[in-house]
């Protein structure tokens, strides 16, 4: 199955859907946002890693940065942080470059690496839309970590991929429906951009959204 391109939702809401399927339908499907501490020092790293040229080449290396992708079997688009195009005789051929070259996506994140998977099935989104657009296979890409400034490689393995998949079809389906699900309350809510929107504690008692919830509350 393929999506059309006015279905496509934002890949970088895969990461708020892996974080908390209620912080994305709050984002994303009511379209409320609240910026706190930690996705404003994630904006500025990713202001860092677009700065700059967008193509720089460096020996065996070409860097893409904010690449615009999409892909419809997913029936997302985006844009990537950074894309490596490594010399490699398993490459494809990039206009304006002699030689074989593959695509290795970068994305950049502040803090630490995860125990969860977040951040690489956005990074594992971003292959597969490399993948659809330049027919070819991406096995490994990487997450940069801004408070160790350690890269994280992670491997697109077919159980990644499966979850990636699973994901992407329930945001497609709560989308379709405008749906935004009941808060859960748990401890990654602390550190949750939107918690003052969601109010998890109250809103668990008042209906599934926020907009529900503050009707209740006024009335
Ligand atoms: S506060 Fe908790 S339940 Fe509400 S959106 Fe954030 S993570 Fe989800």
């Amino acid at each position: 199955m393929t999506y059309r391109e006015e279905d496509y939702l934002l890949l970088s809401g895969i990461q708020h859907y892996a974080f908390c399927p209620r912080q994305w339908a709050l984002i994303h499907v009511e379209e409320q946002w609240s910026e706190n501490y930690l996705t404003a020092g994630g904006r500025i790293m990713h202001t860092k890693a677009h700065g700059g040229n967008d193509v720089e080449k460096r020996g065996g290396l070409i860097i893409f940065r904010a690449l615009k992708v999409r892909s419809a079997e997913l029936g997302v688009s985006g844009e990537c942080d950074v894309v490596e195009f490594r010399k490699s005789k398993n490459g494809i051929s990039l206009r304006g470059y002699p030689g074989l070259w593959l695509p290795y996506p970068v994305e950049y994140k502040r803090g630490k690496t995860k125990l969860d998977d977040c951040d690489r099935l956005q990074l594992c989104a971003q292959a597969v839309c490399l993948e659809e657009m330049l027919c070819t296979k991406i096995e490994e890409g990487a997450l940069f970590y801004g408070e160790p400034r350690k890269r994280e490689i992670v491997s697109f393995t077919p159980v990644l991929r499966g979850e990636l998949d699973k994901t992407v079809q329930a945001m497609h389906e709560l989308f379709s429906r405008k749906h935004t699900p009941e808060a859960v309350k748990k401890k990654h809510c602390q550190s949750c951009s939107i918690k003052d929107i969601c109010l998890p504690g109250l809103s668990q008692k008042s209906g599934n959204s926020a907009k529900k919830y503050m009707e209740a509350h006024i009335e």
